[in-house]
């Protein structure tokens, strides 16, 4: 058979699929919105898994959320999703065997087997989305913790609380470079708390100064967490990946931190394996782990 039903549940979507042990999708990718409450989600969840599970080996889901060591449960929530979500049974939703990953996690995973860092047993995937997750593998395995939640990029840009961040605390990187965080910058320079990231990249394209100058300050600000995170882990890669990923000079930055670094030089990539990405390493990494 070699194969399992891959699930991601983000804030916003659910996105399903049968994915074979070499990450490949065997099926229509199937979406849905997240609904808003645990119970709506766990209906949600069994009916997909109920029309796939006879198919497959196992289950495999990439969640927002730290997760635990054992690969079964949700350890921290995110704002994103109901309250209560971290108490889902997730192989309750199952007879097959359930294994469950952060997100972010999953994508690096995704990008170290198939994709852009493939090969590079160092590597740390930054997905720049709303917020900004974070993934990072140190010699060919997953950076997990004690507890299962290392990995979130939650560390302070020591701006002395210029910024409040989602996590309660003041100036984290996520808080500067996220999508979020563009908004946030943005707003700041052209005086307009209701711009959208949308209208920032639209306004830079046309060439407006105030949005190329938000968008540059917001790559500064990536490129020096990167350096940091450089700094901290000498890893071979780094990927960026997510809905702003693409906006980012990934040259530009590799230039930037490389320069300054005092660790030895690093490379920095665009995600190949993107949209899908969570849900391919789910599976791929349930495979090597299951
Ligand atoms: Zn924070």
């Amino acid at each position: 058979m070699n194969r399992a039903f891959g699930i991601d549940i983000g804030g916003t979507k659910i996105s399903c699929a049968l994915i074979d042990n070499n990450g490949n999708i065997k099926s229509e990718v199937e979406k849905i919105q997240t609904p808003k409450t645990k119970e709506e989600i766990v209906e949600a969840l069994k009916g997909l898994i109920l029309k796939y599970e006879n198919e497959v080996e196992f289950i495999a889901i990439a969640t927002a959320g730290a997760v635990n060591n054992q690969n079964n449960a949700v350890i921290g929530s995110t704002a994103n999703l109901p309250k209560g979500y971290k108490d889902i049974n997730f192989q309750s939703l199952s007879t097959k065997k359930v294994f469950i990953e952060n997100d972010a996690n999953c994508s690096a995973w995704a990008e170290y087997r198939i994709g852009s860092s493939k090969g590079y047993k160092n590597s740390i995937m930054l997905t720049l989305g709303t917020g900004v997750g974070g993934g990072i593998i140190i010699d060919g395995k997953l950076l997990k913790g004690k507890s299962g939640a290392a990995g979130e990029m939650h560390f302070a840009m020591m701006r002395n609380k210029k910024r409040s961040c989602t996590c309660g605390s003041f100036d984290c990187f996520e808080a500067y470079a996220s999508g979020n965080g563009l908004k946030r910058t943005a707003a700041e320079i052209l005086k307009d708390n209701s711009i959208t990231t949308y209208n920032i990249i639209e306004l830079a394209s046309k060439q407006n100064k105030d949005a190329i100058l938000a968008l540059e300050t917001w790559q500064n600000d990536i490129a020096l967490g990167i350096l940091g995170l450089s700094n901290l882990f000498d890893p071979d890669c780094f990927v960026l990946s997510g809905s702003m990923g693409k906006f980012v000079d990934a040259y530009k930055i590799e230039q930037f931190v490389n320069s300054k670094t005092v660790a030895m030089p690093t490379k920095i990539f665009h995600a190949i394996t993107d949209n899908y990405s969570g849900m391919i390493g789910a599976v791929l990494l349930g495979n090597e782990t299951l």
